[in-house]
């Protein structure tokens, strides 16, 4: 059955003048609870819904850091991510990025990102499991379909639903899935408090996507794998990142970027990734130096391989 999207704010109390188990949407609403259960599932643990991705990661450090702590961040991770954690210098909390594919250095949380967008490195999870520190892991590539991050030792898994746990570009949505009781509700607490609850409509959308979410991601691996292939033999390519699953490859060009990008027609150009429609940026112009000027993302969606193909390789032809 379909879960009804329940849009009230407040709900009346019992009998006996008690608030029921929903009372006021900012701290859970059913349709919430409804797609909380099902990610929650796929992931092994309890998972809770956010504003965005960004609003899950808020939460994250709202929970669990204060002035003193030390945050290691996966290098090449979401930027957003780094911008956010920089921030909070302000805050006496310090970051560090490290190469994710050796061991994290000394610190209080170790933040993953498995695989890192748009670098597709992936963690060194011996090194991590052995940490001291609080382990948060974003998954938002990977999805539950590759990774379950809880079992590979992750107390935190992070995720911008808004990518493929969602899959159509049309819902704003994080989420944390943890199995650690106590983690739980201090992230429940900070959510509620902090009001950067997730709206029942995107919601509604998590419960949409997740019916096809393994098939999705199925399709986008069988597509990425193919294009990756053919990315690597031609010859304007100079390096494929694809680490093997999912939908989303970067490629480095040797000059600019630009004309390739502006010059597809089925690939989107625009930013994001995860949805069921291809797109392709450079992430150099949001990131500057921090990634190769001459790398591309592309967000590998569901069309025809052949398609997507005959568009890349025309707008790669622009480039020579
Ligand atoms: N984590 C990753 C890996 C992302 O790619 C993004 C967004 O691009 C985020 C987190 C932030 O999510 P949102 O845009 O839903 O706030």
């Amino acid at each position: 059955m379909t879960e009804p999207i329940d849009r009230a704010t407040a709900w009346p109390y019992d009998e006996r003048g008690e608030p029921r188990d929903f009372y006021y949407s900012r701290y859970d609403h059913p349709t919430g609870v409804a797609a909380e259960r099902e990610l929650g599932a796929l992931e092994g643990g309890d998972a809770l819904l956010f504003a965005s991705g960004m609003g899950a990661a808020t939460a994250i450090v709202l929970a669990f850091a204060q002035p003193g702590t030390t945050i290691a961040l996966a290098e090449g991770a979401y930027f957003g991510t780094a911008l956010l954690l920089r921030d909070l210098a302000r805050w006496g909390i310090h970051l560090v990025e490290f190469d994710q594919t050796r061991p994290p250095p000394d610190a209080d949380i170790v933040w993953v990102e498995a695989p890192a967008n748009p670098v597709l490195t992936l963690p060194d999870w011996d090194a991590v499991r052995a940490h001291r520190g609080l382990k948060v892991c974003d998954a938002t590539v990977s999805t539950p379909v590759y990774l379950r991050a809880l079992d590979e030792g992750a107390d935190v898994v992070i995720h911008s639903a808004t990518k493929f746990l969602t899959g159509h570009h049309d819902a704003l949505l994080g989420a944390t899935v943890t199995r650690d009781a106590a983690h739980t509700e201090r992230l429940r607490w900070i959510r509620g408090h902090a009001g950067i609850t997730a709206g029942p409509d995107a919601a509604s959308s998590l419960l949409r996507g997740l019916e096809t979410l393994d098939v999705r991601m199925r399709r986008h691996t069988e597509t990425a794998t193919e294009l990756a292939r053919r990315l690597r033999e031609h010859t304007a390519v100079t390096l494929v990142r694809y680490p093997g699953f999912s939908g989303l490859i970067s490629f480095d060009l040797e000059g600019d970027p630009l004309p390739v990008e502006t010059a597809t027609r089925l690939i989107a150009n625009q930013t994001s990734l995860g949805g069921v429609r291809s797109s392709i940026e450079s992430r150099h112009r949001w990131e500057g130096d921090r990634i190769p000027r001459g790398l591309l993302r592309f967000s590998v969606g569901l069309e025809d391989a052949d398609e997507l193909w005959a568009d890349l390789e025309h707008a790669l032809g622009v480039s020579r």
